[in-house]
């Protein structure tokens, strides 16, 4: 059977949409869409061989490290192609990552983008990879419902944004959902509560978005062209002190987020 085409398609896409509208982000979209050439390869590489999950930090640090420093070095920012060049050993940042441990940015930066196509790859097996240590013991990280909804149902990970794609109807919202930061699974969390705490008082909670003259009532191209991010909000909790963004899609289709971006 013939393997498929890696699953980037849309991402390039809505990388150049984007491009074209927001020029000053045009370099991290240009590292973005580095990447994006070099997890073909990579993605493609993890589904023949199928690297044993206990391996694959190892296994991504020889395949795919080599290849995301190289677009990093053709596209990025001077600080972080030499924060690239002095990890010296790539297998221990990308392991702390499978195993959601804190790190320094440029690390973090490295195992994201290193691993992501190789999770991508594994699919539904890509939680055997993972062991998440913040996850309170005892808990499986892969159990949805113990951990609230607030981890990834795949791989335990944490969520990275929200999004919501088009409802159809004006005044209908369309369903949350989350985004996985570590394996970009994607799945449904509640419209009422904090992906990082769980809070659910309204009085907690407060939306931001831009401001703007008049109404706009529902997704749709009404809004104003003086707000410059109508498919953006923020989404901030005062208990755990943790802010959202949130992506919807229903505004603007080429922009919908279902994407990591290691940055
Ligand atoms: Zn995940
Ligand atoms: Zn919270």
């Amino acid at each position: 059977m013939a393997t498929p085409d890696p699953p980037w398609t849309a991402h390039r896409r809505r990388a150049r949409a984007l491009g074209e509208r927001y020029p000053h982000a045009t370099q991290v979209l240009g590292v973005y869409l580095a990447l994006v050439d070099a997890w073909d390869d990579a993605w493609r590489e993890c589904r023949e061989e199928r690297p044993a999950p206990a391996g694959l930090a190892a296994w991504a640090a020889s395949r795919v490290v080599p290849r995301v420093v190289k677009a990093t070095e053709a596209s990025g920012p001077e600080p972080l192609v030499v924060g690239c060049r002095e990890v010296s050993d790539p297998e221990r940042p990308l392991a702390a990552w499978l195993a959601g441990e804190e790190q320094p940015p440029v690390e973090r930066y490295l195992a994201r983008a290193s691993l992501y196509p190789a999770l991508v790859a594994l699919d539904e097996a890509a939680g055997d990879a993972c062991r998440d240590v913040q996850v309170a013991p005892g808990l499986d990280p892969r159990d949805a419902a113990s951990q609230g909804g607030r981890r990834c149902p795949r791989c335990g990970g944490p969520p990275q944004l929200t999004w919501r794609d088009a409802s159809g109807e004006a005044l209908v919202s369309a369903r949350r959902r989350l985004l996985c930061a570590r394996c970009g699974h994607g799945w449904a969390f509640s419209a009422s509560a904090c992906p990082s705490c769980g809070e659910t008082a309204g009085a907690k909670r407060t939306v931001y978005g831009e401001t703007h003259e008049g109404t706009v009532i529902g997704p749709s191209s009404e809004a104003p062209s003086t707000v410059e991010f109508p498919h953006l909000r923020v989404d901030a909790c005062a208990t755990c002190e943790r802010a959202w963004r949130e992506s919807s899609g229903g505004v603007d289709s080429r922009v919908q987020s279902a994407d990591p971006r290691p940055a």
